[in-house]
């Protein structure tokens, strides 16, 4: 297995130049990722706030938080993230965005998946690949299982293939088409919690058909206990595009605590717990956000352009102590024609939760493809303040352009980052450039420490303080 020691290099003693981009016999199958040539506008240029003073430290491998006042009032003392964690470990979390090789028959396909393994060791899915990953997948989750979250470890005793949760973005092969292979053959998965996606609703051309089917047939069948719908309507598909079935609403983005039905009825935000106070909050989905416990709908838009698709994408954000990390699939953000801009709406209603402390590790939206990551977006997710952040990106070669220079631009430009870096599984043919690229062409790792005040990032081997 790949070990932190392994391919952690310090960014500022110089990391080797990213590997050579084997692209040379990739064909170009950007498949449904929409890519209409657009232009982002430049969120970078802004000067923003003053520099909050605890930046300087923080590449310094032992960082000082300058004596701030933090989130719970309490003023912390010298910040020392010690020794990197070879892995998981009891009160942290950790989070694998995975690296998921293309493969060759009968063409290289696009795919999406993370891990995310919670305080108490509750490991959370979040979305799945194409139809070729599902080995990669079940590895994962079997090597998490058996190397690290052990009862030697600290852990309660798990099965080799046992998953607390499931969460299916949105309804696109590359994110959604291994799913009916790990949950049927020889070597399915042991769902314990359930599968959390956006419902069966506003469906139509932008889905990949045939994939939508597997999952809606077996979310209804031998997995209907596990079937969690964050949206619903009345009627719903019938597993099929040949009816939109529009959504009503998004019920199952209130319904507390996803893993006790006993306070379903108070009304309050979904959230799936991860141990030790950690939570992934459910903030939107299918075009819906939540501002405070209320849901709100964006605009209606179609179910036709595969942007269309992506805008409805589910959206959470990570809690660990100050520690924050933000995903929301591919969500669309460019409010050109068929990309609605569902980034803004969610980033408006959730600027209390974002507001102007930000994320510390933003998942970029759609493989870091430009019809993602505006302006309103990447300022919610990363004011400029001076503060470190980070931002990673789950690409491999068949997204060809990934990540777009443009994207770059937008997280990169006016030192946004403060010291944190773009990290990606892979640099795609063809993609952008900035010395700021990190280029793991693997596996990347987010690890918290002492109770989420710090975490260290593989690709870029220094502690990053939160504040
Ligand atoms: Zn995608």
């Amino acid at each position: 297995m790949r070990t932190f020691a392994a391919i952690c290099c310090s960014v500022l003693l110089g990391c080797p130049t990213s590997p050579a981009i084997d692209d040379a016999g990739a064909a170009p199958d950007a498949g449904q990722l929409g890519d209409a040539g657009l232009s982002l506008t430049d969120a970078g240029t802004d000067g923003g706030p003053d520099p909050a003073g605890d930046a300087g430290a923080e590449d310094a491998g032992v960082a000082w938080d300058g004596g701030l006042t933090f989130d719970a009032g309490v003023v912390k003392g010298p910040f020392d993230a010690g020794s990197q964690p070879g892995g998981p470990v009891p009160g942290e979390l950790t989070y694998w965005q995975l690296e998921l090789p293309p493969g060759v028959i009968p063409f290289p396909r696009s795919g999406e998946a993370a891990v995310l393994v919670g305080a108490d060791g509750t490991l959370v899915v979040i979305d799945v690949g194409n139809s070729n990953h599902d080995d990669e997948v079940r590895a994962a989750v079997r090597e998490l299982n058996t190397q690290w979250l052990t009862a030697a470890r600290g852990y309660r005793a798990r099965a080799p293939l046992e998953v607390d949760w499931v969460i299916l973005t949105h309804f696109h092969a590359d994110h959604v088409g291994a799913f009916e292979r790990l949950t049927s053959g020889a070597e399915p998965l042991t769902i314990t919690g359930g599968v959390v996606h956006r419902g069966f609703v506003d469906v139509g051309p932008a889905v990949n058909e045939a994939d939508f089917q597997q999952v809606c047939a077996r979310l209804r069948g031998s997995l209907a206990a596990k079937n969690v719908a964050l949206c619903t309507g009345a009627p719903e598909s019938a597993c099929t595009v040949s009816t939109r079935a529009p959504a009503s609403g998004c019920p199952g983005l209130t319904l507390g605590d996803l893993s006790r039905p006993d306070d379903d009825a108070l009304g309050l935000a979904s959230f799936i717990p991860l141990g030790a106070g950690a939570r992934l909050e459910l903030l939107g989905a299918g075009g819906f956000a939540l501002e405070g416990d209320v849901v709100a709908a964006a605009p209606s838009f179609g179910v036709t352009d595969v942007n269309e698709e992506n805008a409805r994408s589910v959206v959470g954000l990570v809690r660990h102590g100050a520690f924050r990390l933000l995903f929301a699939g591919d969500l669309s953000g460019s409010g050109a024609a068929g990309e609605p801009d569902v980034e803004s709406f969610v980033a408006r209603r959730q600027a209390a939760s974002l507001g102007a402390l930000g994320v510390d590790v933003t998942h970029a939206n759609h493989h870091a493809r430009k019809t993602s990551s505006n302006a309103t977006w990447v300022q919610a997710a990363a004011p400029v303040d001076g503060r470190g952040r980070n931002v990673i990106a789950g690409i491999n070669t068949a997204y060809v352009n990934s990540p777009h220079q443009e994207t770059l631009d937008a997280w990169l430009s006016g030192g946004r980052l403060g010291g944190g870096r773009f990290v990606v599984t892979k640099r795609a043919p063809a993609a952008g450039t900035s010395p700021l690229l990190v280029d793991v062409n693997g596996r990347v790792t987010v690890q918290t420490v002492q109770q989420g005040d710090g975490y260290w990032l593989e690709g870029a081997a220094w502690p990053s303080v939160r504040r």
